[in-house]
């Protein structure tokens, strides 16, 4: 797809971006094209003259997001400053934008009096990534808080949709392909900027005694599975510290993986399927991805690994409990793994 036969813009369309600098993991391929529109009527021409065969992403702060080392085709849509902001568009709603952070979202509401959105404080994503993955934390998600959102569809219409018609499951919507959230309106309760103030921190300290939040990560990278913690899971599978190139089973919190320098998108993925396999061959359980897989792939890790290695293992937790079957695993490395350590592989 040639540049020149894209629809003329007003804001910053750019052919093969790095999208590694943009996203949590730091790995990843290029975007055949990025488009930053300066605004939502930028954004609908530019779709409704796209052709329609070409395929259209939205990026936030890729926070939940494996993009590929073979990169993105099509049109990846950032929404930049313009789309930044939150502000009260009625009783204890606020109005915010596709772009905007949970920390701006949660702090707007504070100084409005606005309780109950305390909890995106501390997902470090957008409103756009909000909305289309049902974030959640400490008791809360966004179906609970969320009363409708703009949407510009691939055909470039801009439509309201409301919580209903997103039918929302876990980590879960059902916005329609290639559809941007351009904005957002929450709904909460009153309260005490005090109170609530006090509740961000309390959230904030929470998340930093329990997460890598300074790794190169995306987040939980399994939902939970119906009566289980996903995290739990992993770690009785014996994945802790588990590595692959250089992609990692955080120590600190065996739901998230982490790049340790320079693993390749591939490496990351590929171990996340080798915790998935453990996990089904230990105890059963099929677990799914709640990082969104994006691009393609170049090359398979599983079919030509770089060596494997063990984490430290001495820090346990977990709770150091046995799932229903214990029996050591053979690994697709070809070596036989314990089923409490990362194992050598
Ligand atoms: C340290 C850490 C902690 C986390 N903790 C939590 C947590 O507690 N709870 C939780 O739910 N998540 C958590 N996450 C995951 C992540 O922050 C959320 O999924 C967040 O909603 C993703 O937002 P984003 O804007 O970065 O989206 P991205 O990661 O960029 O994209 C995720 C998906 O949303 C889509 N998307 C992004 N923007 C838009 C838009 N404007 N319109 C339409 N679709 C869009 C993308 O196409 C993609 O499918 C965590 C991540 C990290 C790194």
């Amino acid at each position: 797809m040639m540049a020149d036969t894209l629809p003329r813009v007003s804001g910053k369309l750019t052919a093969n971006a790095p999208l590694a600098p943009l996203v949590w993991f730091k790995a990843g391929g290029a975007a055949e094209h990025l488009f930053e529109p300066r605004d939502t009527a930028d954004l609908q021409s530019f779709l409704r003259d796209l052709d329609p065969a070409v395929p259209v992403m939205a990026l936030g702060l890729g926070s939940n997001l494996i993009v590929r080392d073979g990169g993105v085709a099509g049109v990846v849509v950032r929404l930049g400053k313009a789309f930044a902001g939150a502000a009260l568009s009625g009783p204890l709603t606020l109005n915010c934008g596709g772009g905007t952070s949970g920390i701006l979202v949660s702090s707007t509401a504070r100084d409005q009096g606005i309780a109950g959105l305390e909890f995106l404080r501390s997902i470090p994503g957008t409103v756009g990534g909000f909305v289309r993955m049902n974030g959640g934390a400490y008791g809360a998600e966004v179906a609970e808080r969320l009363v409708d959102c703009d949407v510009v569809l691939r055909d470039g219409a801009l439509v309201t949709l409301t919580v209903a018609d997103l039918h929302y499951s876990y980590r879960h919507s059902e916005l329609p392909e290639g559809a941007i959230v351009v904005a957002a309106r929450f709904q909460g309760h009153a309260g005490e900027p005090a109170a609530i103030q006090a509740e961000m921190e309390r959230i904030a300290a929470s998340r930093e005694a329990s997460q890598p939040l300074r790794s190169k990560t995306g987040g939980s990278t399994f939902k939970n599975p119906p009566g289980h913690k996903a995290w739990e899971l992993v770690d009785r599978a014996g994945c802790r510290g588990l590595t692959l190139g250089g992609a990692q089973v955080s120590e600190k919190h065996t739901n998230f993986l982490i790049n340790t320098g320079a693993a390749t998108s591939d490496e990351i993925e590929a171990l996340g399927e080798e915790v998935r396999r453990r996990v089904r061959e230990n105890c059963g359980v099929e677990l799914e991805w709640e990082i969104q897989r994006v691009g393609m792939r170049i090359h398979s890790t599983h079919l030509n690994p770089p060596p494997l290695g063990e984490g430290d293992h001495s820090k346990g937790g977990g709770g150091g409990v046995g799932c229903a079957s214990l029996a050591p695993s053979v690994s697709p490395f070809g070596t036989a793994t314990s089923p409490r350590g990362g194992g050598s592989l």
